[in-house]
């Protein structure tokens, strides 16, 4: 139950373990084809461009950097934790004119502080983390969408702790870029970078004036392989991980299976739940009711809980979660993953396994009212 690695399901795993296909072979382009062309589904972009590159979420961060930045644009990053200052970092490597809007810990940035700072600024670039994974606090896409939009700005939306859990719709809010990895809510082992880049997004990108000065990034060598692969015919620029895109069209095709609204429908409750269960222990957690995401929670211990011995404990009862990120709270909260193909059960089995470990670590607490709020918000009966 950390935010990602999440756990996979057996048929995507299956995929994992097979005999490596030739990337030229009609086997594998036909999977390649119809992972690019689900995936314009799931991120819900029909006349966008889809990427499936080798790599991990931060390459997908360096992939939407190094295409669209030339030197001195002013780019606009909004931060709410730990990844939006790492892409003002990377941004950086570009020679961008980066302003970064912070909020404090917990808080999304306001819009109208948002908007009024493209008001004073012409930007180029506004790029957002959708889910902070260091904080759990979840940005407005939609509003976002809209104000690059009005300001004529490129709008790129971190999604590696949202895509296929959050609502996203990537067209109809606007958005130009919505980049992910694949260990996420997507479903599919570490090591893929995938991203959606817009109609508008690859106009820019086709007007650069410079050349993409990181060579495996750029979207020139990439783009042709693409297209290939969708007109099924052979190609090569990098060999493809392809049994990660094996594992990534079966996992594709379940997440539209399930469909994306009662995707996201599945996401919000369990959310609620984790959130009420988190409040009925008397636990206070980092997001701000009103920004909390529901791929993830962050509670903070309890006055007298200690981070190392609370999840060692929740270790001991058979659930895996993740200790704090944000350097300055680091110690003070732990992180619980809930994206995916997360059911009811493992809900209320990691509810019970954090009350038994507050338990041995001498939290005074309302026992079982954890488990009471989680299971009348998810309307299931005690396992
Ligand atoms: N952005 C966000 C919001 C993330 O949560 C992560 C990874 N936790 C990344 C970017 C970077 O992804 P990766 O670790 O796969 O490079």
């Amino acid at each position: 139950m950390i935010p990602g690695p999440i756990e996979f399901d057996n048929d995507v795993l299956a995929a994992m373990g097979k005999q490596s296909l030739s990337h030229v072979s009609p086997e594998f382009i036909d999977i390649f084809a119809d992972s690019l062309d689900m995936m314009r589904k799931v991120w819900m972009c029909p006349n966008g461009q889809p990427f499936i590159i080798a790599g991990t979420g931060t390459l997908a961060m360096d992939l939407a950097g190094a295409n669209l930045v030339e030197s001195h644009d002013r780019v606009l990053v909004v931060s709410t934790g730990y990844f939006g200052e790492r892409y003002a970092q990377l941004l950086d490597r570009y020679d961008a004119d980066i302003n970064v809007l912070r909020s404090v810990p917990g808080e999304a940035v306001p819009i109208e502080l948002i908007e009024r700072e493209l008001r004073k600024e012409k930007y180029k670039i506004l790029i957002f983390t959708h889910v902070d994974t260091s904080t759990a606090v979840k940005v407005k896409a939609k509003a976002l969408g809209e104000l690059g939009l009005k300001y004529d700005i490129i709008t790129v939306l971190d999604g590696v702790c949202s895509v296929a859990g959050e609502e996203i719709r990537q067209q109809e809010w606007g958005i130009d870029v919505v980049l992910t990895a694949s260990q996420k809510a997507i479903g599919v082992p570490p090591g893929l970078a995938l991203l959606v880049v817009s109609e508008r997004a690859m106009g820019k990108f086709m007007k650069r004036k410079s050349k993409v000065r990181n060579y495996y990034a750029d979207w020139t060598n990439w783009l042709p392989i693409m297209h290939a692969y969708e007109r099924r015919i052979p190609s090569y620029f990098g060999t493809p991980a392809v049994n990660l895109v094996s594992a990534l069209n079966i996992s594709l095709k379940q997440i539209l299976e399930e469909g994306l609204e009662n995707r996201f429908e599945r996401h919000r409750r369990t959310g609620m739940a984790f959130r009420a269960a988190i409040k009925a222990l008397g636990m206070n957690q980092i997001p701000a009711d009103e920004c909390a995401a529901n791929t993830l929670s962050a509670p903070y211990y309890p006055s007298g809980v200690k981070a190392s011995e609370f999840l060692q404990a929740v270790n001991q009862a058979g659930v895996t979660l993740a200790g704090g990120l944000l350097p300055e709270l680091k110690n003070e909260y732990f992180r619980i993953g809930h994206m995916g193909k997360i059911n009811s059960d493992e809900v209320i089995v990691t509810i019970k396994a954090i009350e038994t470990s507050l338990k041995k670590c001498n939290h005074d607490f309302n026992e079982g009212a954890g488990t009471r709020a989680a299971i009348d918000i998810l309307n299931v009966n005690e396992l």
